[in-house]
C-alpha cells in the first residue's frame, strides 16, 4: 500500500509522513527540488526504504501531479503556503491553494482510478467566522464555514490573514465540489487543524527561518515580544496528533466526505508564556511576564466529531508547548 503526500519538506506533512511510515506504508512525496528531497531524506532516514519523491515545483502547475499521482493507492494534500503577510493575497496565497488543489485532484482523476480517498489538509480558517471576533458563547464545529467571500479576500487592501484564511476556504470547497461536479473514483475528506504547535520533524535550517505556527511559539521565548500578545486564534492542536488525523481520515471508510476539527480545545498566549516560565526558570526575563487571568469570553472550540469518528485523543497543552521548546533550546545551542 503507497500513498501520495504532497509537500512533503513541510511542519505539518514531516509528521504526516512519520504517521503513515510508522504504519508500514510506502510513501511518495513531493518536494519543489532535488535539494528539498535530500533534506527531506535526512529526517526519515530509518524508513528510507519506503519513502521515495517526485519533483513538483509548483503545486498549482495544470497537470504538475501527473506522473507523481500515477500507482498510488491514495493521496494526502497538504502543500499550501501558509503565510500571513504576502506580496500579492491573489497571486501569493488564493491561486496557488484553490489551483493546487484543483491540480492535484485532476491529475489523480485522469491518471490513477485505484485512488479511492483523498485526504486533503485543510484548517480552522476554513470554519472562522473572522468578522464575528470573539463571538462569546458560541462553538465551531465541522458545520462552519468561512463565510469569506472571493471579491473581499483577493483585494489588494484585505489583510494577509483574511486572504489565507479564504485560501484555505476556497480550496476545502473547491475539493468537495470537484467530487460533486466529476463524479471521481475516489471522495475527500479534510482535517482541519487550527494553530499547530509541538515539536518539527523536519529538519530546520535556522531558528529565523521557521514556518510560521512554530515562529509563533519562538517569538515568546525569544526576547521579541515584551508583553504578552494578544491572542489571535483561540484554538491549537500538537502536530503530532494532526499526523494522525490524516491516517485515521485515510483509513476510515465512515470519514468518506467528511471534514473535521482536529483540535485540542481553547488556549491564550498568557497560557503558554506561564507553561514555559514554570518548565524553563532560566527564561525568565526572555519571556514576556504573564498576567493574573481567566481564560477570556471568547468562542468554543469542539473536537467531538474527530473523537467520535475518528477515535482521536489530543495531547495536552503544556506536553505540547514544552516539548516544543526543548527543541528550540537545543538548537539555540546548535547555532
Ligand atoms: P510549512 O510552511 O512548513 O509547509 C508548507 C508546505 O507547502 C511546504 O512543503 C512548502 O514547500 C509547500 N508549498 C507552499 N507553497 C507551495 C507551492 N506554491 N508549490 C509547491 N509547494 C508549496 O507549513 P505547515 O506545515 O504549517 O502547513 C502545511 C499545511 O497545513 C498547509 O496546507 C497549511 O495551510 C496547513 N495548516 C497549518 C497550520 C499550522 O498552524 N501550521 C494550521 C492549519 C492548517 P517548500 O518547503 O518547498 O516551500
Amino acid at each position: 500500500k503507497t500513498v501520495l503526500v504532497t509537500g512533503g519538506s513541510g511542519f505539518v506533512a514531516a509528521h504526516v509522513l512519520n504517521s503513515f511510515l510508522s504504519r508500514d506504508y510506502n510513501v511518495r512525496t513531493t518536494v519543489r527540488s532535488q535539494q528539498t528531497a535530500e533534506k527531506v531524506k535526512k529526517s526519515h532516514e530509518k524508513d528510507l526504504d519506503r519513502l521515495s519523491f517526485a519533483i513538483v515545483p509548483d503545486v498549482a502547475t495544470p497537470g504538475g501531479h501527473d506522473e507523481a499521482v500515477k500507482g498510488v493507492d491514495g493521496v494526502i494534500h497538504t502543500a499550501s503556503p501558509f503565510v500571513l503577510q504576502v506580496e500579492d493575497n491573489e497571486r501569493d496565497l488564493l491561486r496557488p491553494t484553490i489551483d493546487g488543489t484543483s491540480s492535484v485532484l485532476t491529475s489523480i482523476q485522469k491518471h490513477n482510478s485505484t485512488v479511492k480517498r483523498v485526504v486533503i489538509t485543510s484548517s480552522f480558517a476554513a470554519i472562522i467566522d473572522m468578522d464575528k471576533g470573539a463571538r462569546s458563547g458560541y462553538t465551531y464545529t465541522e458545520k462552519d464555514w468561512n463565510p469569506v467571500t472571493y471579491e473581499a479576500a483577493s483585494n489588494k487592501e484585505s489583510p494577509g490573514p483574511v486572504s489565507y484564511c479564504a485560501s484555505k476556504t476556497f480550496a476545502e470547497q473547491a475539493a468537495y465540489d470537484f467530487v460533486a461536479k466529476n463524479k471521481p473514483n475516489f471522495n475527500v475528506s479534510s482535517i482541519c487543524p487550527p494553530m499547530v504547535y509541538g515539536p518539527a520533524a523536519h529538519s530546520i535550517d535556522s531558528l529565523d527561518k521557521l514556518n510560521t505556527s512554530s515562529a509563533d511559539i519562538y517569538r515568546l521565548m525569544n526576547g521579541s515580544e515584551k508583553t504578552v500578545p494578544d491572542t489571535n486564534f483561540f484554538a491549537w492542536v500538537d502536530v503530532r496528533d494532526v499526523g494522525e488525523a490524516h491516517v485515521k481520515a485515510y483509513e476510515s471508510s465512515e470519514a468518506a466526505g467528511q471534514r473535521y476539527f482536529t483540535t485540542a480545545g481553547g488556549y491564550t498566549y498568557n497560557q503558554i508564556c506561564e507553561i514555559i516560565l514554570k518548565n524553563f526558570p532560566e527564561l525568565k526575563g526572555r519571556v514576556p511576564e504573564p498576567k493574573e487571568e481567566k481564560f477570556p469570553d471568547v468562542y468554543g472550540v469542539s473536537n467531538e466529531k474527530a473523537r467520535k469518528e475518528l477515535g482521536m485523543s489530543f495531547i495536552d497543552l503544556e506536553t505540547s508547548i514544552v516539548d516544543q521548546v526543548k527543541e528550540f533550546l537545543a538548537l539555540e545551542k546548535r547555532s
